[in-house]
């Protein structure tokens, strides 16, 4: 069951699980976690389970009703998602929707995305359905701010949080069923931010390693007590504007990984595991303070992104100042 493809959020599946297995459905559900802890999938599963015609282990993804769903094509199952805010008007018509009895079936369910998107108005307009849904009706509502919603919206629903992910867990499930490294999945699940749709992400994303390994060869380069073109350096943050917050991401990562190594002697609480030999190299010649102060400038570095300052200087700048505290 693909319920059991969701990793980490064992506590909210099987309050689900249960639920369905007594068959109290619930009016209205609330599904908070950050983009990639899973609550598409989760919201998929429970809406396939809830019109699930199995006595048991509803979703059963054999019935009639769970392979209608699978192929998206339930006529009691609906989806609402909006390219940008949901706005009244869709609301509205959800209203009149939810009023036509299921024909197929016992129940009706709804699925709002980014809900947090919703205005004042649209969730009002939701909430005369919250308080007064029909019998048959089910909302499911998704999103990644609960504190963007009416008080009177929220409780009104089943709260369902998804929690970010223990790293071990993320690299374990990388491992085994993505048939990875150790090494290569330990890195990943480091970088995910205890979000399986991120270690998802990374691993696909081929050139993920590349700019990372480069940020790693300046670093090594920042070392070097020969001067160094900065300019030529700062230029890669240029190519990779895309990357611009993961690039300054591992750049902390890698100066922290380097503080944790020379307090610890540790590798196991690193983020960059496959890089031990590197660690170790560039651990020996930096004091702790410098490495304080290194973290700190890649801080500065991430703010001034949010003000005016020219991009490409503000890179140079950054590169600099490394450089500088590196020759104390
Ligand atoms: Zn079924």
């Amino acid at each position: 069951m693909a319920f059991d493809k969701i990793i980490g959020q064992e506590p909210v599946i099987e309050n689900l699980r249960k639920s369905l297995a007594r068959e109290q459905v619930s009016h209205a559900y609330l599904i908070e976690g950050l983009t990639g802890t899973g609550k598409r999938t989760i919201a998929r599963e429970l809406a396939m389970g809830i019109v699930c015609q199995h006595q048991e282990n509803k979703p059963c993804h054999i019935c009639q009703s769970c392979i209608k769903s699978l192929h998206q094509n339930h006529p009691e199952i609906k989806w609402i998602e909006e390219d940008g805010a949901v706005k009244i008007e869709r609301v509205r018509e959800l209203q009149k929707e939810i009023m036509m009895k299921p024909y197929e079936g016992r129940y009706k369910v709804f699925v709002l995305c980014n809900v947090e998107t919703m205005t004042v108005q649209a969730q009002n307009a939701l909430l005369k359905t919250l308080e007064e849904p029909p019998p048959y009706g089910v909302l499911i509502l998704l999103t990644s701010n609960i504190n963007s919603l009416l008080p009177t919206v929220v409780s009104r629903c089943q709260i369902l949080k998804l929690r970010p992910v223990k790293r071990d867990r993320i690299s374990d499930f990388l491992e085994t069923e993505k048939e990875i490294s150790k090494e290569a999945a330990k890195v990943i699940a480091a970088f995910s931010n205890g979000i399986p749709g991120k270690a998802l992400s990374l691993l696909e994303d081929e050139d993920f390693n590349r700019r990372r390994n480069t940020l790693i060869a300046i670093t090594q380069e920042l070392l070097q007590k020969n001067t160094i073109s900065l300019i030529e350096k700062a230029q890669f943050f240029v190519e990779e504007k895309n990357y611009t917050e993961e690039l300054l991401d591992i750049l902390t990562s890698w100066y922290r990984d380097l503080l944790i190594y020379r307090e610890t002697q540790a590798f196991q609480f690193t983020m960059n595991y496959d890089k031990m030999k590197e660690i170790e190299g560039q651990s020996s010649k930096i004091g702790l303070k410098q490495l304080r102060d290194i973290i700190l400038m890649i801080d500065k570095a991430k703010r001034n992104l949010k003000s005016n300052v020219n991009y490409q200087l503000n890179f140079e700048v950054m590169l600099l100042n490394i450089q500088e505290v590196l020759s104390w």
